[in-house]
């Protein structure tokens, strides 16, 4: 990488893409809101900011992540498909990428602790590493019942030093964990850092979480052209909230050639409320956590249940940038559901001996199809995450489907 910069033209002063985007957030919170856009502001240009940040990035978390060129499953399905391998970064996915951006900066302002909900605990995972790293405190709210489901990622927290706390009203899920995270950075916003998991939430963090994850974009154009002289034709990311998304779209948004395509999750059948989380194939503009975006809700426009088999993808909104992108018909929405992720799952594993987290075969479930339209093109896959966390549950699940007996 020769150059390193975060010089995007949108969001505006006020945090908008288009009509989407801003910051629709109490009073009190703005002005901590100010503090974090000025300070981000002020860093991005900071040539030593800038440094450490690249520096971890290199020997930390082991980037640039490689392009591998999936030859089994491009000759399988008759068009070249490519993986973008973020799985192969210390802990597993794109999310220390912002993460690191996150603390560094929390650091740099003074602050003394990072905190956030997590649900499956990816994200709680990620944040109590770069807490670790950075010497922050961290406290990761996570509801009742994920942390009975989610053990693994509990214990990785605790001997990451983070302070795992419990939420114990309502459902005891993630909506309860967000409850909980807000309810405890209300109490002490100026000590505290909360650290938004994805390209959602009040401005910046659409816009920070973007800049951070666009290094895996900047990366992917120079290899890819490197390995074939050429931009891919195509390139397919999952979208929960959205931010490996943009992390591989943002490089190549000028390019009019590169077709994008964001996969949203259809869990067992976007007809029906409640068993899916295809926010923007289904959703409606509109206001929730502090921005206006597409979002699925209710008739009293609260937040609707949502659903999907990954747990990383079940978020009733998304981020405002992929609301702009859709409008102005530069990224094109799709989605998969439940069965197609896990047969390609299952797939990825056995023609190439990847195991994918069960987010990103969403995105390779809809490389598969789309080699099938367009043979003979090539498709760049954003592979987010590894499947590790996954195992137990894609095999009492659907082993049987597939041939597993344990
Ligand atoms: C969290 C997660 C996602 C979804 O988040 P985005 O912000 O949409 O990228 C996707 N893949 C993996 C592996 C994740 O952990």
């Amino acid at each position: 990488m020769e150059k390193y910069n975060f010089q995007y033209a949108l969001p505006d002063k006020e945090g908008y893409f288009g009509e989407y985007g801003g910051s629709f957030i109490p009073p009190q919170l703005q002005e901590i809101m100010d503090e974090i856009t000025e300070a981000y502001l002020k860093i991005k240009e900071d040539e030593s900011f800038l440094t450490e940040l690249h520096d971890l990035y290199t020997h930390y978390v082991g980037r640039p992540s490689p392009i591998f060129h999936a030859k089994n499953l491009s000759k399988k399905y008759g068009a070249e498909i490519y993986l973008k391998r973020e799985d192969l970064n210390h802990t597993g996915a794109h999310k220390i990428n912002h993460c690191l951006g996150e603390a560094l900066l929390a650091k740099k302002m003074g602050k003394k602790k990072l905190i956030a909900e997590t649900g499956a605990g990816q994200h709680g995972v990620a944040l109590a590493t770069a807490a670790a790293l950075v010497g922050l405190k961290c406290d990761i709210y996570m509801g009742e019942v994920d942390i009975a489901k989610e053990h693994p990622n509990v214990v990785r927290m605790k001997i990451l030093g983070a302070n795992v706390i419990p939420a114990t009203h309502g459902l005891k899920t993630l909506k309860e964990a967000v409850d909980a995270a807000f309810e405890g950075y209300l109490k002490d916003p100026v000590t505290q850092f909360y650290a938004i998991g994805s390209v959602v939430g009040p401005h910046p963090f659409p816009m920070m979480v973007r800049d951070f994850q666009s290094i895996v974009g900047q990366e992917a154009r120079e290899q890819f052209q490197t390995m074939t002289g050429e931009l891919p034709e195509n390139i397919v990311a999952c979208v929960g909230g959205g931010s490996n998304a943009l992390g591989i779209f943002t490089a190549f948004l000028d390019d009019k050639s590169v077709s994008l395509y964001g996969v949203e999750p259809a869990g067992k059948g976007i007809e029906r409320e409640g068993e899916h989380a295809a926010s923007i194939t289904k959703g409606k503009p509109g206001i929730m956590h502090g921005f206006k975006s597409y979002m699925l809700s209710d008739k009293r426009g609260e937040p609707s249940k949502v659903y999907s088999v990954a747990s990383g993808l079940d978020y009733p909104s998304v981020g405002p940038q992929h609301s702009y992108l859709k409008d102005i018909k530069r990224v094109d929405y799709r989605y998969i559901d439940d069965t197609e992720a896990m047969s390609a799952f299952f797939e990825l594993s056995r023609v190439e001996g990847i195991i994918p987290a069960i987010e990103s075969a969403h995105a390779l479930a809809y490389a598969i199809k789309l080699a099938k339209e367009k043979p003979g093109s090539s498709i760049l896959v954003n592979l987010s995450g590894r499947g590790d966390k996954d195992i137990d549950f894609a095999v009492e699940n659907f082993g049987d489907e597939f041939g597993i007996e344990l």
